[in-house]
């Protein structure tokens, strides 16, 4: 890779946010973080383990990132699901240092046996590790130093209550502000010398669900578009010729969020249907259309789950200019 040009990650590195004070939106949550960071530093302990949930793409590896470096400790970051055996986290728990932070994204996807010694360490720093095989198998405790676990997760319902309780600080993000987003693109934009108009940079944000790994994403895409096309500057019409021309509508819906509305409307009159079925009829992966596309299809009110399965609202024929079926009228 040439010189000049940084590979994706380390891009991503210089544009992510570095302290709590750049982190913009999710005003509450900073809140309270910045209190529970400022005690833990006061009193020279470290952070209470801590949970960021919330949709793909809201923030929390930024947090943990964040979290980290307001406390001035190394981060080690791992996933749930590449956590195999309980020596790979026996390995990772051994490894730290006083006051490090353990990341582990996903840890929703922790398989129990892994969870089973995580609650050890995480309550009492205790690290409960077999030594030998067979009938001379004996199990050996092992002192760890005072980490704090940070995890992040998309399900937390999925977490199961021992891990949950095990965490003393629970923090929730939520979709993020038109305005908000409208900020973390124009910062962006500033770090990737993207020529655009304030206008231009608020509509891009009205189209992005909410979710700045969306904006940025989209940001790139409009910068594509602009230069193949001379446009200059980014501005309100640009934005939406591009966004329009890659198949964003002027929700943010994207052929994904369509081609849902549209099979449950048109091949189910509205539903319901169950999650499997609709996965099968639009050959989308249940788990993508559950985790990515219907927490803000439901936010903006397009559809709703019942014990049955997805319906969608009259705002969801409307929004598609489909007739509304006479059961919904
Ligand atoms: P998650 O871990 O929740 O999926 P990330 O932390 O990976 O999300 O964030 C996705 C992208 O959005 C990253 O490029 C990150 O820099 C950016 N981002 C997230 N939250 C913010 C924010 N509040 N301000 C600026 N950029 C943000």
């Amino acid at each position: 890779m040439s010189k000049d040009i940084p590979p994706r990650d380390s891009e991503d590195q210089l544009i992510r946010p570095n302290t709590l004070l750049d982190f913009i939106g999710q005003k509450e949550l900073k809140n309270q973080l910045a209190i529970f960071i400022e005690a833990a530093r006061q009193r020279q302990d470290s952070l209470d383990h801590t949970i960021f949930h919330g949709h793909p793409g809201l923030g929390k590896t930024t947090l943990a990132n964040i979290v980290s470096k307001e406390m001035g400790s190394s981060i080690k970051t791992t996933s749930g699901p590449v956590i195999e055996k309980p020596g790979d986290l026996a390995a990772l728990l051994t490894n730290l240092k006083s006051g490090d932070i353990l990341f582990i994204d996903e840890i929703h996807r922790l398989s129990p046996v892994v969870e089973e010694i995580l609650y050890p360490a995480m309550e009492d720093f205790k690290l409960d590790i077999m030594v030998g095989q067979g009938p001379g198998a004996r199990s050996v405790r092992l002192e760890l130093p005072r980490f704090t676990l940070v995890g992040a997760t998309t399900r937390v319902g999925l977490l199961t209550p021992p891990l949950r309780d095990r965490f003393g600080i629970q923090l929730r993000l939520e979709y993020y502000k038109p305005e908000e987003l409208t900020t973390i693109i124009l910062r962006l934009a500033d770090c990737l010398n993207i020529d655009i108009t304030n206008d231009g940079a608020l509509e891009i944000a009205r189209r992005s669900r909410g979710t700045p790994r969306i904006a940025g994403r989209q940001l790139r895409r409009v910068r594509d578009f602009a230069e193949i096309n001379n446009k200059g500057k980014i501005d309100l019409s640009c934005s939406d010729e591009a966004l329009t021309l890659f198949g964003v509508d002027t929700l943010g819906l994207d052929q994904l969020d369509h081609h849902i509305l549209r099979a449950i409307c048109e091949n189910y009159q509205g539903g319901p249907v169950g999650l499997q079925t609709l996965a099968a009829t639009i050959a989308e992966e249940a788990e993508t259309i559950q985790e990515v596309c219907e927490p803000y299809l439901m936010q903006e009110g397009f559809l709703v789950r019942t014990a049955r399965g997805r319906m969608t609202t009259p705002k969801a024929y409307s929004h598609l200019g489909l007739a509304l079926p006479k059961t919904l009228n």
